[in-house]
Formats: structure tokens, C-alpha cells, sequence
């Protein structure tokens, strides 16, 4: 994995004439990770940068998250760009508007499971769950350091029948256990999905994707990119599919200011 900023010379002349598809992740890329989900506020910055890279003619703009789509929606708070929510299970844009198909029964399994998890977990300190429509989120990043075992195993009684017969998926994260529809669906078929659109509706042949991401499941959409763009993982340099690191969402900041200008 190369450090980008060291790179950025030659990185530059490539990207000069090309038309970039620019997919960002919010949670620990464009805002440093915060204790609770809703205490993660856009900042001034990062908002004026992402207004004039979605009215530039030579980029175009998604926002990649795992939250769910309405929230990351508010949170943004811009109009024209894409928006994929719940790691690619949401997507709405400009003539865009995709849901996954998933049954009543996996509904009712969630809901399930859902309260089972509330119960159990109710006596343990900073423990909680995030329903997010298409997925629920079990975060335990306030959780005593000693009890985290604990809501592991919670976590893993409560799930382990649905998943060994294939009604859920689940997905590890930082601090948080995500509970997902049992598809064959994620961060990485999501960017290609719009890509290919986007290839389409831009009748140009060329265009040239960027995904900086910090997570587990950005892995995936670094892993789909390989060798068709540029992939950016944000933190200590570590074994991942992204060619390349900046080490927090201030360089993330920095890179994006360096993109605007090209
Ligand atoms: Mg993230």
C-alpha cells in the first residue's frame, strides 16, 4: 500500500483528462468515527467541497455508506449526487432509484431478531442496536472493554440458527455487528452497478473511478476496482486491496482539494 500524497506528481497527470466517478464513504473518511452514529456532523469544509465537486463537468459524485439512506441523505444535504445507503442495499440519484429485493419472511426474521438483541443486551452499558430498514446494526463501541466478549456471544446465540440456513448474512465493522439480508450484494457490486450505468448515461467510454473508504466493507469495493481505478484506504497503512492510504479524513480533506483543482 503507497502513501498517495508521495505519489500525487504522476497520480496527477493521469487524472487530468479523465472523467472521474468519485465514490466516497462518510464514517471515518469524511468525518473522524464518533462514539454514537448521530453524533457525526458534516463539517463546513468538507461540505463546500463536496458542493463543488458535485457541479463540476469533469466529476461526478456518490456517497457510499453504510448507514441507512435517509439518514446519510439528511446528513450530506445535497441535492444531484448518489447516494447508496445500508453497504449498498439503498441507492437513489438523479434518475436512479434501486432496492434490493429482499422477502417479508427476512423482515419478520430482523424483527426478530431485533428485539431478541434489545432484551438481551439491555443490561449491558453503551451496548445498542440501529434498525436500518434493509439491516440492524449492533454497535459497541461505548461498551466496557471487559464485556465486549460478552456481546459477542450474545450476538452470535442470537443470530447463529437464521445463519446457518442462510436467512441472514452478517458483516463485522468497526465497533458494530451488521445483520443483512442473505443477497449477494455490497459495497464493491454497488460501485460497479452505477459504474456501468454511469458508463452508459455519459456515452464517453471513459470514465475513471476513485472510492476512498476506511472499513471492512470497502474492502469489498477496493477488491471490485482492481486495476480499473483508484482505491484509497484511510488509516494506518495495513493489508487491504487499496493501492493506496492517506492516513485520516483530514488527508482525505486534502486529497479532495487537490482533486478539485486538477
Ligand atoms: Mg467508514
Amino acid at each position: 500500500m503507497k502513501n498517495l500524497f508521495r505519489h500525487w506528481d504522476n497520480l496527477e497527470k493521469e487524472l487530468s483528462n479523465k472523467y472521474i466517478m468519485l465514490f466516497l464513504d462518510y464514517d471515518g473518511t469524511l468525518t473522524p468515527i464518533v462514539s454514537t452514529p448521530e453524533k457525526a456532523f458534516i463539517s463546513r469544509e468538507v461540505k463546500e467541497l463536496l458542493i463543488g465537486l458535485s457541479k463540476s463537468p469533469k466529476c461526478k459524485l456518490a456517497i457510499i455508506s453504510g448507514r441507512a439512506l435517509k439518514d446519510i441523505k439528511n446528513i450530506i444535504g445535497l441535492k444531484n449526487i448518489i447516494y447508496s445507503g445500508n453497504h449498498g442495499l439503498e441507492i437513489e440519484g438523479p434518475k436512479i432509484k434501486f432496492e434490493p429485493l429482499v422477502s417479508p419472511k427476512y423482515r419478520m426474521i430482523l424483527r426478530h431478531i431485533k428485539n431478541n438483541l434489545q432484551q438481551k443486551i439491555s443490561y449491558i452499558r453503551g451496548a445498542f442496536v440501529e434498525d436500518k430498514g434493509f439491516s440492524l446494526s449492533l454497535h459497541y463501541r461505548l461498551v466496557d472493554k471487559k464485556q465486549i466478549p460478552q456481546i459477542k456471544t450474545i450476538f452470535h446465540e442470537t443470530v447463529i440458527s437464521y445463519l446457518v440456513c442462510n436467512k441472514i448474512k452478517i458483516k463485522p465493522g468497526k465497533m458494530v455487528l451488521e445483520i443483512r439480508p442473505p443477497i449477494k450484494w455490497d459495497k464493491g457490486r454497488v460501485v460497479l452497478w452505477l459504474l456501468t450505468r454511469q458508463i452508459f448515461a455519459a456515452q464517453k467510454g471513459m470514465v475513471f473511478p476513485i472510492y476512498i473508504g476506511d472499513d471492512a466493507t470497502d474492502e469489498d469495493a477496493f477488491k471490485a476496482l482492481k486495476n480499473k481505478g483508484l482505491t484509497i484506504f484511510v488509516g494506518k497503512p495495513k493489508e487491504s486491496y487499496a493501492q493506496y492510504y492517506l492516513k485520516n479524513p483530514k488527508e482525505v480533506v486534502g486529497f479532495l482539494r487537490r482533486i478539485s483543482e486538477i
